[in-house]
């Protein structure tokens, strides 16, 4: 019925979140409000972090995809569970490094970070800087000797696989803005460079093949080319991988008909191909790094919203207008994305209407979604968005000079705000 798993009615009909009542949590701390369920943060760090010990022997990390959502909670939280995690911005790294996180489990990525980033990077200790291009490379080179300590990189390679696609396709995709693509060599020269370059020291390389894949195939065959070119690496330059990234993108069920592969199985026949292809290629396993976000964090998000404006157009749809809308979540804006909802205070009963859910700015495109099933919706509703955790918050936007939500955490049964909703003081902040 739910696509969330920690979701229910309770006793009085209203929609529970992890055994919390959501109107209630509504009128607590008002709306729009982003609900993260720490419980299930904290099993899907353990279920990933469990099948990189049984599928390959803990020779592993998890890291952590921090753009999903980052916030300094966040960073403790995924911290605590022994999870390192990547960041894309120097504003990423601060938040973390503020919330205490060890930074030598930190993967730094990005195809045009500054020079000033990199720097930050370096002083600040970052375990592993991924190199995007050779303009990078050089930089890095300088900043490092500047520094008067070596660089740890991987290189961002483009494996050539294609998943988005419903058969994903293993050609081309030299089209992309991230990395050094293989087929053109542009790769083996890239690292060879690095074996000259004094201040860098070469770890191994990463990839990312994309997001929201519910296949396992593409991981698999991104593995064994990654493998492959670890074994050329070896004969042409002489040089061991230690480590491979095999980067994220594991799908989550947003709504009912979405089936991700179970993530174990993915780490079974992800960890049996790197073995197969290591003992072909004639190079130790490496120590593998996978980097999911949306799955960490994704399905533990709520966001609830007060309905206001219910508009029916007669022979045309039914508008049912809520308090927040692009500014929280620029999903459907962007990608058409979908999305499960329910109203909170009739959970159980049947979605007897389909409508379209719109946001609050002045854009008629700011919508949450169209040809959503619901309940019947009245003014004073919560409306209930499922599977927000990931990439909501972190892209939200103060567009018509609306503030932030909240982000409520609730861990066994309690609840504490872990990001306070923005103020018109915040708003102005940086105005002079
Ligand atoms: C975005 C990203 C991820 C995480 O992707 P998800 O789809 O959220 O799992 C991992 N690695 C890199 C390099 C990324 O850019």
């Amino acid at each position: 019925m739910f696509v969330q798993g920690n979701m229910d009615v309770g006793q009085n009909g209203n929609l529970t979140i992890g055994g919390q009542d959501a109107v209630e949590l509504a009128g607590r701390y008002g709306t729009p409000l982003y609900v993260m369920d720490e419980d299930i943060i904290r099993e899907n760090c353990a279920a990933f972090r469990q099948s990189m010990e049984t599928y390959y022997g803990g020779k592993g990390l998890v890291a952590y995809a921090s753009k999903a959502f980052s916030c300094k909670e966040i960073y403790r939280i995924v911290g605590d569970e022994g999870l390192g995690i990547d960041v894309v911005s120097g504003g990423e790294l601060y938040t973390a490094i503020s919330a205490g996180f060890d930074p030598a489990k930190v993967f730094f990525h990005g195809n045009n970070k500054t020079v000033e980033e990199l720097r930050y990077a370096l002083e600040c200790g970052v375990g592993y800087l991924v190199v995007d291009n050779l303009a990078e490379l050089e930089t890095l080179n300088q900043l490092a000797k500047t520094a008067g300590r070596r660089a740890r990189v991987l290189f961002r390679i483009k494996p050539g696989i294609d998943a988005h696609t419903h058969n994903f396709i293993r050609t081309g995709q030299i089209d992309s803005k991230f990395g050094f693509a293989l087929e053109t060599g542009e790769a083996l020269k890239a690292i060879a460079m690095a074996k000259e370059t004094p201040f860098l020291e070469y770890l191994g390389m990463h990839c990312h093949i994309g997001s929201q894949i519910f296949d396992i195939a593409p991981f698999v065959a991104a593995a064994e080319v990654m493998v492959r070119f670890m074994g050329q690496v070896k004969r042409e330059l002489g040089l061991e991988t230690r480590v491979l990234n095999l980067g994220g993108g594991f799908g989550i069920r947003y709504v009912q008909d979405n089936n991700p592969a179970p993530f174990a199985e993915y780490m079974r026949q992800v960890s049996a191909q790197v073995k197969i292809t290591a003992a072909e290629a004639g190079v130790d396993t490496p120590f593998i790094v996978i980097e999911p976000g949306r799955s960490i964090v994704g399905a533990a998000g709520t966001t609830l919203y007060t309905v206001g404006a219910v508009k029916e157009i007669p022979g045309i749809r039914t508008y049912v207008s809520v308090d927040g809308g692009m500014t929280d979540n620029p999903r459907y804006i962007l990608y058409q994305s979908e999305y499960d909802m329910l109203v909170a205070n009739r959970a159980g009963e049947p979605k007897a209407q389909t409508v379209t859910v719109a946001g609050r700015c002045c854009e008629s495109g700011d919508l949450l979604g169209e040809n959503v099933p619901l309940q019947k919706a009245q003014p004073g509703d919560i409306l209930a968005v499922c599977a927000t955790g990931a990439y909501n918050y972190s892209m939200a936007s103060q567009y018509n000079r609306v503030g932030r939500p909240a982000v409520v955490m609730l861990r066994g049964g309690e609840s504490r705000v872990v990001v306070r909703r923005e103020t018109y003081e915040d708003l102005v902040r940086c105005d002079l």
